[in-house]
């Protein structure tokens, strides 16, 4: 009865149903164990009128016009150059650290001349990663480095891969570069913003034809049946029975509290890299400019994912983890009817454009 299943209906799952679907003409039935689409991109609207993002808040990015024409099929959007700063001492400071930050921290003459400094290596506008900052020889480049690496990176870090920045791939902090420009927003892509309704009416939309058919409260491990293709976005440690053993996660407990005020702090994310148990505060009303005299933040507590007790929420980009994953891609590679996709199905870090892209490139491939 159906030609492909699609195991999760996250954004690589939900993706991929809807090429299928509608450029191969497949009949797709997407089996979902949760007991909502969108993986963990699902978002509801609370009492107050504020959109939750129950799996950590998630805001849009991308320089792949690509990816962003497919997903304006199903959406239209709430423009968001999404801006974070950083408790440092009793100063509120722009991360990534950038030129402001670099005003904000040093007195006007040492800050000119450090500027002039960085300009001059790096070239203005760009974006360089904290370990390479670290190797740098010269002075001053080096006291800009330790202060960032001491003040930004270095506690965060631990509290949320329980690991310091040089335990962990350098591609996890290079992701909140260094930049060399007086740019405060977070992401520098050319497109950024929410789904104007919110991700989950998004994914709903894209899984919305014909050709598709969603089953939730559905693990595949209980179902039975042929299907020509498999397209599996779980964790693949899971779909081989852990042979090898467990890939490790990261996984956050998000304690929500709702105030008795317009608005509980500045921004929509303050990080807290130096002090307290959690990583950061994000306050959901600023996402799509909800309006309420209410209003909810998310305090962020990293811990180790547990099967059972939490979600795994983000691999752990490390050599000992990559060679596990690349155990269980040989036994995939046996498998001449299964493919694996997605964040948990890859093992990568993707974002969401990321997961859409691979999902468009997989079936790309297979055409
Ligand atoms: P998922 O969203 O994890 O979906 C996988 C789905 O498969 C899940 O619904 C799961 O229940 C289901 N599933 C698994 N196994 C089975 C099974 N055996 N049977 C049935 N169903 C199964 N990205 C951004 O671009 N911007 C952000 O701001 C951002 N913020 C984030 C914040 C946090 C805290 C986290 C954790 C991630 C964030 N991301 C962000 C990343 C984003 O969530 C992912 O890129 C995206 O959700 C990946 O989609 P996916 O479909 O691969 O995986
Ligand atoms: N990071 C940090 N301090 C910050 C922001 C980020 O140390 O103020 C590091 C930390 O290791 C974090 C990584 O950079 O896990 C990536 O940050 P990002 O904000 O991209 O993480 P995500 O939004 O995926 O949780």
């Amino acid at each position: 009865m159906y030609d492909c299943i699609v195991i999760g209906a996250g954004t690589a799952g939900a993706v991929t149903a809807r090429i299928l679907a509608e450029e191969a003409g497949k009949k797709v039935l997407v089996l979902e164990r949760r007991d909502h689409i969108g993986g963990n991109c699902f978002d509801e609207t609370d009492p107050h009128g504020i959109l939750i993002h129950t799996y950590g808040p998630h805001i849009f990015h991308t320089g792949k016009e690509e990816v962003f024409s497919f997903l304006s099929r199903f959406t239209d959007w709430h423009f968001f150059g999404h801006e974070v700063v950083a408790k440092v001492g009793e100063e509120l400071i722009p991360v990534p650290f950038n030129l402001h930050t670099l005003h904000m921290v040093y007195e006007k003459e040492k800050a000119d001349r450090l500027e002039q400094k960085l300009i001059a290596t790096y070239g203005e506008g760009s974006r360089v990663p904290i370990m390479k900052l670290r190797e740098q020889d010269d002075p001053d480049i080096r006291e800009i480095a330790e202060y960032v690496y001491q003040n930004i990176f270095l506690k965060y870090t631990m509290k949320q891969w329980g690991q310091t920045p040089e335990e962990i791939s350098p591609e996890v902090t290079g992701r909140v570069p260094v930049l060399i420009s007086y740019d405060d927003r977070y992401f520098q892509d050319k497109y950024q913003g929410i789904p104007l309704y919110g991700y989950t009416k998004a994914v709903e939309k894209m899984l919305r034809h014909p050709n598709i058919e969603v089953k939730l409260n559905t693990d595949y491990k209980n179902l039975s049946g042929e299907f020509d293709r498999i397209f599996y976005t779980g964790s693949i440690d899971e779909f081989f029975d852990y042979k090898f053993g467990q890939l490790p996660y990261r996984s956050v407990n998000f304690k929500l509290e709702t105030h008795d005020k317009e608005y509980y702090q500045c921004n929509s994310v303050v990080n807290y890299p130096c002090n307290y148990d959690f990583t950061r505060i994000h306050e959901y009303k600023y996402y799509l400019d909800d309006k309420s005299d209410k209003t909810v933040i998310a305090k962020e507590y990293s811990e180790a994912f547990e099967i059972g007790k939490n979600e795994r929420y983000y691999p752990i980009p490390k050599d000992e983890n990559i060679a596990l994953y690349n155990k269980y891609l040989e036994e995939a590679k046996k498998l001449n009817n299964v493919y694996f996709l997605g964040r948990l199905g890859d093992y990568k870090y993707y974002n969401m454009d990321q997961a859409i892209e691979r999902a468009i490139d997989l079936f790309e491939e297979l055409k």
